[in-house]
């Protein structure tokens, strides 16, 4: 339990947001994180600003056997190695391992991953954002009522904001 003070906190899906979304399949390996274009100096100007960064991600390949955990956990610690050269460390990354129809309530729409973060580090959900190219992103987000941003995305419309891209969303984020 921790005793510090809410923290106004970005959270940001992966797939499709931070890095290039694979369609109809998983990001198992290495070679397969490839950062979409100005992710990292957008990042760096978040985490310059104060802002935590939470990955919060669907990673359902491990529940039907796609890939491990292991492998999705060593894919995470190669993003943050691709981050560290502009300075940024991502805070927490927190990954739902769970399929479809497990009832877990942290694959989104649930809230549960953001529940988590709270859990880990008071969220100042008023001051907080959520970044996503989903709905069931966006449908996370505002089940914790923080402000929603749909990149990249059609879908139902529902965000507070729609941007091009995680560059954009920062620099709104930011204004
Ligand atoms: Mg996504
Ligand atoms: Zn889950």
């Amino acid at each position: 339990m921790s005793t510090s003070a809410p923290r106004a906190t970005v959270f940001l899906d992966r797939d499709g947001v931070i890095n290039r979304r694979i369609i109809d399949d998983y990001v198992t390996c290495r070679e397969e994180m490839v950062l979409l274009a100005g992710v990292p100096e957008a990042l760096r100007a978040l985490q310059a600003a104060g802002y935590r960064l939470a990955v919060v991600t669907n990673q359902r390949g491990i529940a039907v056997g796609r890939m491990t955990r292991a492998a999705v956990d060593d894919v995470h610690l190669y993003l943050n190695s691709l981050l560290a050269p502009v300075g940024v460390r991502l805070d927490d990354i927190y990954v739902c391992p769970h399929d479809r129809h497990e009832g877990c309530g942290c694959r989104k729409p649930d809230p549960g991953l953001l529940d988590q973060a709270n859990r880990d580090q008071p969220v100042d959900w008023a001051a907080s954002f959520l970044v996503g190219d989903s709905d069931s992103d966006i449908a996370a987000g505002r089940a914790r009522a923080v402000t929603t941003i749909k990149v990249a995305g059609d879908g139902d419309g529902r965000a507070d904001w729609i941007v091009a891209d995680l560059p954009a969303a920062v620099a709104r984020i930011l204004a």
